[in-house]
């Protein structure tokens, strides 16, 4: 176990846990949330969430103000400067974000920093991709100029996980604003501070009141009325597939499109031609980054049979050199998971599968010291000697936990990474770029990465097969995915149709 680093113990004023209920600061009158710092177990805030009636509140808000001309009368450049307004706050708050979500959730300061960053890139990204989005004249087959244009849906909910809540906040709100919508945002019970947060910087940014609303609570309560309410045109989902599945089959009764972004078992492969260091350095950070509290984790590991076992003896001993400790420490890479329940679930996950079969190769319980005292902390674990059809290998497991498998070959390799429900990402290790190319277009799976792993543009589509999901975030077309289509067909002759020409002339 490595020595504890040295703390940045810098204090910053949290949300005071009033919700944003269309605009306007209130008390919620739902059940009760408790915001933790998982780092020692301390409360950050205890607030009330939001109930039905506050989103009810929020909903008719919503509505006028998504259906006043100061808002949907705008042109594109001129919505956009919303967005950049909106970006220069994160920006100039992007500390106090970082350290709001490192409250919230135990991730590294380091790694909220650059959520923030990204935050506000999103906004700059579809305020100029809305700039640049044109209307299309398609190609005319009669006596009438046609076109396609877009329009916004009108109210857009947008739920997300606690993983990575500022910038799977940005990357629903982003498009959804910049499409022309008004945006109902619930964040995760276990993060509500740091999208309270945004909603802060967005009323500062100007944007009419109304348009936005940030209310935690339980799924069942406000999640369930948003999902319901018959004035909501879309949900936006990020969050676990059985969560997701259940919206898909609320939202097909009233046939509303849902997105959904959910979750991941997602398949490395390291061919023995890989460069090895190259491959160790994407293997770890791919798995045990973010605590492994990442939907894209890469959590089953493919090494080619000849290279298996020198392979995994040095991903062993560089594993149990990673650096566990408090997010707040500068050399941290291994923060704790987001609450000491969900640390208790990751736990039983492992001790499961060494009752099956599996093997710890390291890590498989939380560390020891008075430093991690309170802390939801678990140890990087790699487990070995199952096959890709146990339940470990199955399941997505959501924490720093690394099932090991050998391969043989690339019909062995494609059959293994493909049988197994998810298809979220992949990431292959080789020196061959054909070989990489075949695999990863026979690798059922919403992105590929070669020799690199889990690095993301805000201008690539993002997003799942099978049960991880359906519908593509990010990119230039992000922003339809929150308009509807709309044909328009105009008479260039004059004249009367024929069918009826007679019957009409007087
Ligand atoms: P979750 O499904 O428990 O919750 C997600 C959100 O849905 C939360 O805001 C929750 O309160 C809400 N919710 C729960 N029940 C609801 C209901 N009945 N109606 C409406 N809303 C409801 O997921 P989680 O534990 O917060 O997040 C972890 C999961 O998210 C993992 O499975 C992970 O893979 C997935 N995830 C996916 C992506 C992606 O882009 N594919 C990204 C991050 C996380």
């Amino acid at each position: 176990m490595t020595e504890m680093p040295k703390i940045d113990s810098v204090d910053i004023e949290l949300p005071d846990g009033r919700l944003f209920v269309g605009g306007v600061w209130e008390e919620g009158t739902g059940a009760e949330i408790t915001s933790i710092f998982p780092a020692d177990g301390s409360v950050n805030r205890v607030l009330k969430g939001a109930s039905r009636e506050d989103g009810l509140r929020a909903i008719e808000r919503a509505k006028a103000a998504q259906a006043d001309p100061a808002w949907c009368g705008l042109k594109p450049h001129e919505r956009a400067r919303h967005l950049h307004r909106i970006a220069d706050g994160i920006e100039a708050n992007a500390e106090r974000i970082a350290r709001i979500q490192t409250r919230d959730t135990g991730k590294t300061l380091r790694e909220t920093r650059a959520l923030a960053a990204s935050a506000a890139g999103t906004f700059r990204y579809f305020a100029a991709a809305l700039e640049t989005t044109d209307d299309a004249l398609t190609a005319r087959r009669g006596d009438a100029l046609t076109m396609s244009v877009y329009e916004p849906l009108g109210l857009i909910a947008a739920i997300t996980p606690w993983n990575s809540p500022i910038a799977s906040d940005a990357q629903k709100v982003a498009p959804a604003l910049a499409a022309g919508n008004a945006v109902l945002l619930k964040p995760a019970s276990w993060s509500p501070l740091v999208s309270l947060e945004l909603a802060r910087i967005v009323e500062e940014s100007g944007l009419p009141k109304g348009l936005f609303s940030v209310l935690p609570g339980a799924g069942r309560e406000i999640g369930n009325l948003l999902v319901e309410h018959p004035d909501i045109a879309k949900v936006s989902f990020t969050g676990g597939t059985e969560t997701g599945r259940m919206l898909a089959r609320q939202a097909a009764e009233k046939l509303m499109p849902v997105s959904l972004e959910l979750g991941g078992k997602s398949p490395t492969i390291v061919f023995a031609d890989a460069d090895i260091e190259q491959a160790l350095a994407g293997v770890l950070y791919g798995i045990f980054s973010s605590t492994g509290q990442s939907c894209i984790a890469g959590s089953r590991l493919f090494v080619e049979r000849s290279i298996y076992d020198a392979f995994v003896t040095r991903l062993v001993a560089a594993t149990k050199a990673l650096k566990v400790g408090h997010p707040h420490a500068s050399e941290t890479q291994v923060a704790p998971l987001v609450h000491p329940s969900h640390r208790d679930g990751v736990a039983r996950m492992v001790s499961d599968a060494v009752a099956a079969g599996a093997k710890v190769l390291c890590g498989g319980t939380a560390p020891e010291g008075a430093d991690y005292e309170g802390g939801a902390y678990y140890l990087p674990t790699i487990l070995a000697g199952v096959t890709n059809d146990a339940q470990i290998c199955r399941e997505e497991v959501f924490g720093p936990v690394l099932v090991v498998l050998p391969f043989d070959g690339e019909e062995d390799l494609i059959a293994q990474a493909n049988d197994n429900a998810y298809g979220l990402a992949c990431g292959i290790w080789t020196r061959d770029f054909p070989k990489s190319w075949r695999i990863g277009r026979a690798i059922t799976t919403g992105t590929v990465w070669v020799n690199i792993y889990k690095q993301f543009s805000i201008s690539t589509p993002f997003g799942g097969e099978k049960d991880s999901g359906t519908g593509r975030e990010k990119g230039r077309e992000g922003i339809h995915a929150y308009m509807a289509q709309k044909s328009f067909y105009v008479d260039l002759t004059g004249a009367p149709l024929p069918w009826a020409a007679a019957q009409v002339a007087s």
